[in-house]
């Protein structure tokens, strides 16, 4: 396992490298998902395959924010498309919580 490599969020998008969601967990993510000291969560729920980066910085409110929709999250590095998707059962988990997953592999359809 390369534990240098950088992944991204499957929920959020968020890129930060592998051992970042390890210690710190997700930004966005934690009290939803809680990655924190759980490499398991952390293999299946964050890629390490995505594209398109892009730096969010002081919650601007840009069109790539809202694009993205990550208005209102943490400032950070984030990917447009992320490949992967979280296992059916964070995606229940989610479900109890209202939240809805929308999928950042870009198969979600408007
Ligand atoms: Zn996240």
């Amino acid at each position: 396992m390369n534990t240098r490599s950088d992944r991204a969020c499957m929920l959020c998008g968020i890129v930060q490298p592998q051992r970042e969601f390890i210690i710190q967990g997700c930004p966005n993510c934690e009290s939803i998902i809680n990655f924190k000291s759980d490499d398991g969560l952390v293999q299946d729920c964050t890629s390490p395959t995505f594209e398109g980066l892009v730096a969010l910085t002081n919650n601007q409110k840009s069109w790539v924010a809202k694009w993205l929709r990550i208005d209102g999250f943490e400032n950070g590095l984030y990917a447009t498309k992320v490949v992967g998707k979280l296992p059916p059962d964070i995606v229940s988990d989610l479900e109890e919580k209202g939240i809805t997953y929308r999928p950042r592999d870009g198969s979600a359809t408007e």
